[in-house]
């Protein structure tokens, strides 16, 4: 049911994954939203492989969704993963659960299921959604956007007197930013790119891994991921270096293929009949961390998402990060009301210390999940962070959990992990069991090091 605009019109550039559910956000406030979206509508033409990878959903991002009111219904879509299952060279399992009880999970969804499930609710409530419209500048002087329309080749203009750029890594509308003075810009690129793989459900539709785990299969400086779909599949990743020994540059044949997933992931390959046809027909995708500021031109326009922060996807957390964004920005607005210089500076004052924390954090993972989940002292750490949350849960709560499982900001997660791995490094120093923990000097370091925690609810 398409609510009624009361308030005056704001246009968003993108219509990805934060574009519609911010339109949704803004419509309930009272908004009038249009949406420029580049792309052909998902909903009518088949999607580019590529776009197919999963998603790890986690609570700030269906914090976002509850918001919309959309959480219920996007049950049916998820599925929920306990922990991670690690394959070894040699086919053993290791599980580890990623929080400390079943409620603590991180949940796979599909990206292109959750976008058109997205748009879907923003149209219903009144989004106007405008396809193939690519944004090519904005004029921050008169609030004019500059569109090409990429199936008819027109070019037109529209009045856009305030903008969001939900235009993701590439933005149009930071583009336009870059041009004004003192504008602080950085790119930083993985030396590893990425590559989507599938294993398809098996004869009756059931899954061929363990459903509720994000599998990996760590092996030194790469790894290849899986996450579970609803329909049996599991959407894979394989991360690799672009150059130098086992990377993309150095598989250029179907026969390179087999060789390298044969000696590296044995168990995976019989799994992979297609293994070939999706190596070679799915592009190797590359990984950013972007850092810009200002993310606002005097309360005209403002950047929001992967277009103001675009990390790469090791902890999980671009999306959450991105919807965090979105609750962020309409809590602002019902605070201030549209005041759009103080609600786009306070917004950025707000997240941009967190966005920085959390592309940090998720550079870090990288070599967390692609090495040390496989060393036996890794696994008894986390085991003994477990033990310290059921001891101390208003003072020591995993750095994982506290990103994945909570909504404290990610830069208190970032301080307060610091000071919890030295913790946990004099507590593991001598001992290999948890029944071993000296929880004399466990109280005395917790105490001392760590104020109680406040947990957003
Ligand atoms: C391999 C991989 C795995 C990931 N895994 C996770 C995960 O597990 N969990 C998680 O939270 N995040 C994950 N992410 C990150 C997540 O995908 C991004 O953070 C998220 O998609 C950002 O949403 P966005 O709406 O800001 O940008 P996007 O999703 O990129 O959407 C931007 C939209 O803008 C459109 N657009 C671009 N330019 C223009 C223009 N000039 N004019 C009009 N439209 C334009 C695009 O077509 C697109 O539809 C992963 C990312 C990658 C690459």
């Amino acid at each position: 049911m398409p609510m009624s605009s009361t308030r005056g019109k704001i246009t968003l550039i993108g219509a990805g994954l934060n574009g519609p559910l911010l339109a949704i956000l803004l419509i309930q406030r009272g908004y009038r939203v249009e949406l420029y979206e580049r792309r052909p509508d998902m909903r009518r033409v088949r999607l580019n492989a590529g776009r197919f990878i999963n998603l790890a959903l986690s609570t700030r991002g269906i914090h976002g969704l509850q918001q919309a009111g959309l959480w219920d219904s996007m049950r049916s879509i998820i599925i929920p993963m306990k922990g991670r299952m690690m394959h070894s060279l040699a086919g053993g399992l290791t599980f580890q659960p990623y929080g400390k009880n079943e409620s603590e999970v991180i949940n796979s969804i599909s990206r292109a299921e959750l976008n058109i499930a997205l748009i879907n609710a923003a149209e219903q409530q009144g989004a106007k959604i405008h396809f193939h419209q690519r944004c090519t500048g904005y004029d921050l002087k008169t609030g004019v956007i500059r569109l090409f329309n990429q199936d008819t080749g027109e070019p037109t203009t529209e009045e856009a007197e305030v903008v969001i750029g939900c235009d993701g890594s590439a933005s149009s509308i930071r583009s336009e930013m870059l041009k004004l003075n003192r504008f602080d810009f950085s790119q930083q690129h993985l030396d590893y790119g990425y590559k989507e793989l599938t294993i398809p459900a098996g004869a009756c539709g059931e899954h061929l891994l363990e459903t509720h785990a994000l599998h990996i299969w760590p092996r030194g400086n790469y790894m290849l991921i899986a996450l579970p779909n609803i329909d049996g599949t599991f959407a894979c990743i394989l991360f690799l270096p672009f150059e130098g020994a086992d990377s993309f540059a150095g598989i250029q044949t179907e026969e390179e293929v087999y060789r390298f997933f044969q000696s590296r992931f044995p168990d995976a390959l019989p799994l992979m009949p297609q293994l070939a046809n999706n190596f070679f027909a799915n592009p190797t995708g590359s990984m950013v961390t972007i850092k810009c500021s200002p993310w606002q031109v005097e309360g005209r326009a403002l950047l929001l998402g992967d277009a103001a922060h675009a990390i790469v996807p090791f902890f999980g957390q671009g999306i959450n990060c991105g919807f965090e964004d979105c609750t962020a920005l309409v809590e602002l607005l019902d605070r201030y009301g549209p005041e759009w210089m103080r609600v786009f500076a306070e917004f950025e004052k707000e997240r941009k210390v967190n966005t920085d924390a959390i592309a940090n954090m998720a550079i870090e993972n990288f070599i967390e999940m692609r090495d040390r989940v496989a060393d036996s002292r890794f696994l008894f750490r986390k085991e003994v962070e477990l033990a310290l949350e059921a001891k101390y849960p208003q003072l020591f709560v995993p750095k994982y959990s506290m990103v994945t499982f909570h909504r404290i900001p990610y830069s208190v997660a970032l301080a307060r992990g610091e000071i919890q791995d030295r913790i946990l490094a004099e507590l593991c120093a001598s001992i290999d069991r948890v029944e071993d923990i000296d929880w004399t000097k466990a109280d005395l370091l917790v105490h001392r090091d760590l104020n109680p925690l406040e947990i957003p609810q």
